[in-house]
């Protein structure tokens, strides 16, 4: 902690899941947009020591940092719209919280005293809030969950007590909450928002800036209605639309003022706000001169977080080539099962992208995918599973060893042309156990992937146990497959494309976690220029149109 460090605390009211960490992420843009240095930091109630452990079906995808932590997605939202790596230490979690009490209560640290919530559990979350915000202008601090969860408590209390710790002139309350709108009334409603404030006033907390998150405008007497019940100055009240494009809501903040009055209410020096080329990349991403349609074939397609950090990388990609993109999110089960509309979604891409996943399911309906791809020369782009799918698509389809596969879903396979990292034998325990986070990787002269790259060696994240299997490496490359990026020091594969193909390109780590707006990932931006060539070459049909879009879901 530096002394001048100022800190901004959000809380959420009402409901999770209305945007919270994007409200934070947008602070950010709006403060480094004025040349200060930011960073932002989860707490998460949770008890779980990280997400790592967590079903994407309770929590969207895992986000994966530079160092190796496994992360609650907001931290990609952070890194997206501060345009800065995050680490560990920005996301801690009730679990670590416990975890370093209870170790320093064993090492006998507490010197005899009863270890309580108040002030161990709290003196913990403070110094990890601390410890964030070295060399920092400004640490922005989302409390995960909403006000009047049970496991938010020490939380909450402990962002109470910051205030004190550091001087009142330092400390921002920003209560982010939702303004429903009932259809039958057709009104918007402040009463959740005076009660989510009333409950987060009786733990010790005034908010000093209120953000709504609405579907419709809030009119001038709403926003009277909410000053009045809940203490904060109307020119405090914000309001955060519904809009078309997530990257919008920065400016639409800043317009209300809410960057000025930041600066303003924690005595910041800072200059006037340059957002220009943000401002210019969301003007670009509204209303792109063309489209290009790009399927993403994996596991959860109903869900919008599970592969959240693709999606904003294919739009960062998008971005960089001028151009708009539609997502089409494919069943990898209804293509193995062979659902029409699944197969016509295929068969309407420009490119074909499979991310990363674990075990069996869909694995059929993958590798279907990645076949149709390299037959029809139809860009791909393959992410740590999708990577090693391709390798056993090669192998099979290839070099006709129908049983290549594997061993994380065949360990008998006589062909197994992807298998289990040697550390990772016997591993029996499952947090934070995998190969994590940034890694070298070096690249092959004259290959799709240095094109795209343009150096030598590159850092990339990574979340597997598996790995190409070398024993096959000659066989495979013999036939046409092309190694173009290597980890220099234990000759991991890390990227293997194809020869006779307009751009087809698998990586064993995770792009995706370094893509940002501004600066769309290499890999991305080719991949999307590839899928553009497509569309301004060939005659794809938008099969789409005709079959019922039940088992496919489509954004644009
Ligand atoms: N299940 C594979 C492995 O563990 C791939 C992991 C991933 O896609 N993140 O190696």
């Amino acid at each position: 902690m530096s002394e001048n460090t100022r800190y901004i605390f959000v809380t959420g009211g009402v409901v999770s899941s209305i945007g919270k960490g994007i409200v934070a992420a947008s602070l950010g843009t709006l403060m480094k947009a004025r040349g200060l240095r930011v960073t932002i930091q989860k707490l998460d109630p949770y008890i779980n020591v990280d997400a790592g452990t967590m079903n994407p079906y309770q929590h969207g995808e895992v986000y994966v940092t530079d160092d190796g932590a496994e992360t609650d997605l907001d931290l990609g939202h952070y890194e997206r719209y501060i345009d800065e790596n995050l680490g560990k230490s920005n996301n801690i979690t009730t679990g670590k919280v416990y975890g370093a009490v209870i170790e320093k209560e064993r090492r006998g640290d507490y010197l005899g005293d009863t270890v309580r919530v108040i002030p161990h559990i709290t003196d913990q979350i403070k110094e990890s809030v601390r410890k964030v915000s070295d060399d920092t202008d400004i640490a922005i601090v989302e409390v995960g969950g909403t006000v009047g969860d049970i496991e938010g408590l020490p939380f909450l209390e402990a962002i109470r007590q910051f205030k004190y710790d550091v001087g009142p002139e330092r400390v921002l309350y920003v209560h982010v909450t939702l303004v429903p709108h009932i259809g039958a009334a057709g009104e918007l409603k402040t009463k959740p928002t005076q009660h989510s404030v009333k409950e987060l006033r009786a733990i010790g907390i005034q908010p000093d800036v209120i953000i709504c998150r609405t579907e419709k405008n809030l009119s001038d007497d709403m926003i009277g209605k909410i000053s009045l019940y809940t203490d904060v100055p109307k020119d405090s009240v914000f309001a955060s639309r519904d809009v078309q494009s997530i990257y919008e809501v920065p400016m639409r903040l800043e317009k209300q003022g809410l960057g000025d009055l930041v600066v303003r209410r924690l005595g910041l020096e800072a200059g006037a706000p340059d957002l220009e080329t943000w401002k210019n990349m969301v003007k670009k991403l509204k209303k792109p001169p063309e489209t290009v349609r790009i399927s993403v074939v994996g596991k959860y397609i109903e869900l919008k977080d599970a592969y959240l950090s693709i999606v904003e990388s294919i739009q960062h990609g998008a971005i960089a080539n001028d151009i708009g993109v539609e997502i089409i999110r494919v069943d990898a089960s209804h293509l193995e099962e062979g659902l029409e509309e699944a197969e016509a979604a295929l068969r309407s891409s420009h490119g074909i992208l499979v991310p990363g996943g674990f075990g069996a399911r869909g694995i059929e309906g993958k590798i279907k995918a990645i076949q149709y791809a390299r037959e029809n020369k139809i860009p791909y782009l393959g992410i740590c599973y999708g990577m090693q799918w391709a390798v056993v698509e090669f192998a099979r389809n290839v070099l006709g060893w129908s049983d290549a596969h594997s061993t994380e879903v065949d360990p008998d396979t006589s062909h197994p042309v992807v298998f289990e990292m040697k550390e990772q034998k016997g591993q029996k325990q499952l947090g934070g156990t995998m190969r994590l986070g940034a890694y070298t990787c070096r690249l092959r002269k004259k290959t799709k992937s240095w094109s795209a790259y343009q150096v030598q060696e590159v850092q990339e994240r990574h979340r597997h146990r598996f790995e190409f299997n070398n024993k096959f490496r000659t066989e495979l490359e013999d036939a046409g497959l092309v190694i173009s990026g290597e980890n220099p020091e234990r000759y991991l594969v890390e990227v293997v494309e194809l020869k006779d193909h307009p751009w087809f390109v698998a990586c064993q780590f995770h792009p995706e976690f370094r893509s940002r707006p501004l600066r769309a990932h290499p890999l991305f931006r080719e991949f999307v220029g590839a899928a553009l060539q497509v569309s301004r070459t060939q005659q794809i049909p938008n099969l789409l149109e005709k079959v019922v879009r039940d088992h496919v879901s489509v954004e644009a």
